[in-house]
């Protein structure tokens, strides 16, 4: 009989990366493997059956891939959010809190129309900070920021509730 994987048995854990005490979880390995990056991309779409969507927003760097993956299979326009200074073209930002300071993540101020539905997706939840700052971009130009999906929830900081509270559907894989 062969085993069954699950999406979680294809991430590697490091530790003490990227600092010491810092259990880090890679996907990279999730993402190299043929069957779980197609199990990774279809489990993040299921909740969203039969909706529509015109854009799927990527938080830098691993939301790119997994995000650009959605889009297609959405087929639906892709967005990145980057760190200050990567885009382009004219934007717009939105500060957020680390752990100790704060970045800014930006979006191009014509990367979405008002009234485009779309679904924000990123490789990990843990504060939610990242996510937040993300559902806001999209909010203030105008997007109905209609859910986001995530591959790994890490549940220990129980930052979910702060996207859900903010009236966001998540959806995580593990
Ligand atoms: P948050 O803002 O604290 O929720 O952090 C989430 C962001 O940090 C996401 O963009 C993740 O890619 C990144 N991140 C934090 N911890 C990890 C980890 O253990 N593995 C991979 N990415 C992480």
């Amino acid at each position: 009989m062969t085993q069954a994987f699950t999406v979680k048995d294809y991430i590697r854990t490091i530790p003490d990366f990227p600092r010491p005490g810092i259990l880090f979880r890679d996907v990279t390995t999730l993402f190299g493997d043929a069957r779980g990056f197609r199990m990774a991309v279809d489990q993040l779409l299921l909740p969203w059956a039969g909706t529509r969507f015109d854009k799927v927003a990527g938080l830098e760097a691993r939301g790119f891939i997994l995000g650009g993956a959605v889009a297609h299979q959405l087929s639906a326009g892709f967005v990145p959010l980057r760190k200050k200074g990567k885009l382009p073209g004219r934007t717009i930002e939105q500060a957020y809190d680390l752990e100790y300071g704060t970045a800014v993540l930006e979006a191009h101020e014509d990367a979405i129309r008002p009234g485009e539905k779309v679904l924000l997706v990123d490789d990990l939840l843990a504060t939610g900070g990242t996510a937040l700052a993300g559902l806001r971009l999209i909010e203030r130009l105008g997007g109905e920021a209609v859910g986001c999906a995530f591959v790994v929830d890490l549940p220990d900081l129980g930052r979910r509730r702060l996207l859900e509270d903010a009236g966001h559907r998540v959806h995580t894989l593990c």
